[in-house]
């Protein structure tokens, strides 16, 4: 079956190697895959944070793919740890609070016990290891790069967006994807079953596929075609902007191995750690400020002179159907949301798991089957409304100082089940069993950091919780105990910077390498 990836940004790369990988021992390639780049569209170039699905994708996955794995992805992509997110001034100027990239011990258990008596007696986080490497900026290894010993804690990358791009394209190519440049003008949709035939190129090219995948970012080129419709999350996420620079590392600067979440006045701002510089960028929406006021806000709270590179518009949602006849859209084309859990890569990485473990299929009539397509759908659905629910509850904050977070509090159309998530924390602690499960789902052991970090738990809930699960009575034991075993742990690891000036020296040592041997 010929398979044709329109779009050559990190969605479109990622796409061909789990793709690539489908032909991987057999005697004959079951997929001819092509993807289509053009040199006239540059990429978004923004996406430098992950969760830890890409982890998996590095650690297990794709392995089986010639050149590719986590170390020669720290060296290829100037990746630095991710441990959580540092989440500055939400719920209030001065308060502070951190996302762990790492569960509990007891995340699955009726009641979060290590979540529930760490809230209780000093901060939900204390509860994970990740806490403790943040505090002390630690890498989550225990050895170098080149032992590769890693402790057991859940963690994901930050990485220089072009570079991962240039880095997928290589293993691609290497493993069997054809390359075909240009740039998308006209299409041709067969009038009796309304499938994608054809895409014609700028040059008068003309190439025909079974199935297409459009990567094709916000122009969303091959979707449009088949006519998907847009759903517009603007009411429930107002944030329509992004200003994005990058702060070059000062000489001695320690490299962070967090993300970093600032709410300010009318939005929030990251900061994304690569080993060169920081990728940062402030999220407004500009019902509330100009592009002008928003850059002068950015200058105000961080003290430095900003450069902006660009400012992004878009339109927080996802597409009402997601594959549509023989087009699957994934990345940008088929959703965007604020990149506050970055959401985006991670939903492209399980679109990809899901195609490639349950609906894709050599037989090009499976592709374009009803039942195969709503499966699909459904599910993408389900995660992309999910995360909407995700990102709303960071903003449920006592914040209400600026016309933008009065109208966050006051205005905005909430999430059914945030609301019922936010009357369970009224009587006990909520457990996994009140969140969806499914491929991708973020659930309890990613809003569990937000209802903390944002008070939405009570102190007597904490304590009525205790109560009826019966581990009151050893609890403040429990807690002394806990701190005292990841207090000690920590010393085991290597600091960050550490870590990731070995990987320099090691990459710059391969480059010597690699031009003697020339
Ligand atoms: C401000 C901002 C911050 C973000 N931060 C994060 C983050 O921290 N974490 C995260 O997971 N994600 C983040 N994202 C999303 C992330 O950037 C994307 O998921 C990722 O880069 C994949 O983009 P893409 O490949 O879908 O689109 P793009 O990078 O835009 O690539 C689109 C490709 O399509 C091609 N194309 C377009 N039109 C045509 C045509 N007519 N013919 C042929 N080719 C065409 C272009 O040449 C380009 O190669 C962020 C996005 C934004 C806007």
């Amino acid at each position: 079956m010929k398979i044709v990836i329109a779009g050559g940004g990190t969605a479109g790369w990622l796409s061909a190697l789990f793709l690539a990988k489908q032909n991987l021992h057999r005697d004959e390639p079951a997929y001819d895959i092509t993807l289509i780049e053009s040199d006239d569209i540059p990429i978004i170039g923004a996406g430098e944070g992950s969760t830890g699905v890409l982890q998996k994708v590095l650690l297990s996955t794709l392995t089986e793919l010639d050149g590719f794995g986590e170390k020669e992805f720290f060296e290829n992509c100037n990746a630095t740890f991710k441990l959580g997110i540092d989440c500055i001034d939400w719920n209030g100027v001065g308060d502070k609070f951190f996302e762990s990239l790492s569960g509990t011990h007891t995340s699955l258990w009726p009641l979060d016990k290590d979540f529930t008596i760490c809230s209780k007696y000093g901060n939900a986080p204390d509860s994970t290891p990740n806490k403790y490497l943040w505090e002390n900026n630690l890498s989550p290894f225990v050895g170098n790069p080149n032992t590769k010993t890693n402790y057991d804690t859940g963690y994901a990358y930050h990485f220089d967006a072009h570079k991962v791009g240039e880095w997928f394209k290589k293993i691609a190519l290497e493993n069997g994807i054809k390359l075909q440049k240009g740039t998308k003008t006209d299409t041709n949709i067969n009038s009796k079953n309304g499938v994608l035939d054809k895409v014609i190129l700028k040059d008068g090219t003309e190439i025909e596929s079974d199935f297409w995948i459009d990567c094709t970012g916000f122009n969303r080129v091959l979707s449009k075609a088949v006519g998907a419709e847009w759903v517009s999350y603007s009411e429930y996420l107002p944030i329509n902007s992004a200003l994005v620079y990058t702060h070059q590392y000062e000489e001695g600067e320690e490299i962070p191995n967090v993300t970093t979440a600032w709410a300010m006045p009318n939005g929030w701002m990251w900061q994304i750690p690569t080993q060169e510089r920081l990728g940062c960028g402030y999220c407004y929406s500009d019902k509330f400020v100009s592009e002008e006021q928003a850059l002068k806000e950015l200058q105000k709270v961080t003290g430095r002179k900003i450069e902006p590179l660009r400012n992004i518009k878009f339109d927080s949602g996802r597409l009402k159907e997601v594959w549509k006849k023989n087009v699957l859209s994934i990345g940008l084309s088929s959703s965007f949301l604020e990149p506050l859990e970055a959401t985006s890569i991670h939903s492209s990485i399980i679109q990809l798991v899901q195609l490639t473990q349950h609906h894709l299929s050599p037989y090009k009539e499976d592709m374009i089957r009803e039942s195969n397509i709503k499966a699909n759908n459904e599910h993408f659905n389900m995660m992309l409304d999910e995360y909407r629910a995700l990102i709303q509850m960071h903003y449920i904050t006592k914040r209400n100082d600026t016309p933008s977070w009065k109208n966050t509090q006051t205005e905005l159309k909430r999430e059914p089940w945030v609301e019922s998530i936010l009357e369970v924390c009224k009587w006990r602690v909520p457990n996994a069993n009140d969140f969806p499960h499914y491929n991708g789902s973020a659930g309890w052991g990613v809003f569990n950091w937000i209802l903390a970090g944002n008070d939405l738990i009570g102190k007597e809930v904490l304590d009525k919780s205790l109560h009826t699960h019966n581990f009151e009575k050893s609890s403040e034991q429990h807690y002394k105990h806990m701190v005292k075993e990841y207090e000690f742990d920590k010393r085991l690891f290597a600091p960050h910077t550490e870590f990731i000036n070995w990987v320099i020296d090691s990459k710059e040592k391969n480059q010597k390498d690699l031009d003697k041997s020339k």
